[in-house]
């Protein structure tokens, strides 16, 4: 838990871990009653690990922003284009990201998170912030020659081992006054690559929580990520991909930021 002065504290005496049954709203109540002044520090240098235990569903939207499909050379979709990433991508907010041998094409994609609070199926538009228990930085790792040249799905190239840094912290709804302004940047080894905000999305937090809710039921601990902005290493002039060495710095305002070197 982070406290009113940014300084981090052990809750492990009050909860083993935050698992999805801890993000419904009551529970998140009771968490936000404990006075983290109260708990112990947590030494710096400590690895911080995902943000939460237990995530069932990993979810991706693609090409959400009109820069991003323009520069991917893509229709901009007329509904929200949905893909899953594996479980096993998923990563600390600061974990080395491992180059597989098998892709010559490793791109970075920052991106907003959204993580599921209540159980939501076939919600309106207007009841899917409700089933959101908070918002988290993520890095939505690719491998454009593995997502796009192997006869589909986006699946393929988005579930790498690492490839799903997400942290350093679940940002809870309630100390996110619209999560269509939170600002997205990234950068690569100092270079300023990415550098948009939320408000640019085409489908908002509201409509793709609704919009996914319709053809499945979204659990607690569910993360969906949201897609990302333009300034990816594939729309460069020539594209550009990822390097053994290569440093990649995102910074997603509130929601914190993130470092990943890759290995
Ligand atoms: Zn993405």
């Amino acid at each position: 838990m982070i406290d009113r002065n940014g300084a981090r504290r052990d809750l492990s005496a009050i909860v083993a871990d935050i698992t999805p049954e801890l993000l419904g709203p009551k529970q998140l109540d009771g968490l936000k009653a404990i006075d983290a002044e109260q708990l112990p520090l947590v030494a710096d240098g400590v690895r911080i690990g995902l943000p939460v235990a237990g995530i069932r569903q990993f979810i991706a939207v693609g090409l959400n922003y009109r820069k991003h499909a323009e520069e991917a050379q893509m229709p901009i979709p007329a509904e929200p284009l949905v893909f899953n990433k594996a479980l096993t991508s998923l990563a600390g907010p600061n974990d080395d990201v491992p180059m597989p041998t098998l892709t010559q094409q490793m791109d970075w994609e920052v991106e907003l998170a959204i993580v599921i609070g209540s159980q939501a199926h076939q919600l309106q538009q207007s009841q899917a912030l409700g089933a959101v228990a908070g918002y988290c930085l993520a890095n939505d790792v690719s491998a454009r020659d593995w997502q796009l040249d192997h006869n589909g799905q986006w699946t393929k190239g988005k579930s790498f081992p690492g490839f799903g840094p997400l942290g350093p912290y679940l940002v809870t709804s309630d100390e996110v006054d619209d999560p269509q302004n939170i600002p997205l940047s990234l950068r690569v080894n100092g270079h300023l690559r990415q550098n948009s905000n939320t408000s640019d999305m085409i489908f908002p937090v509201s409509e793709i929580v609704s919009y996914i809710s319709q053809f499945m039921i979204l659990l607690p601990g569910d993360v969906i990520v949201t897609g990302t902005p333009e300034g990816v290493g594939m729309g460069m002039k020539p594209p550009v991909y990822l390097a053994k060495g290569d440093v990649m710095e995102l910074d997603g305002g509130a929601l914190g930021a993130q470092r990943q070197l890759v290995v």
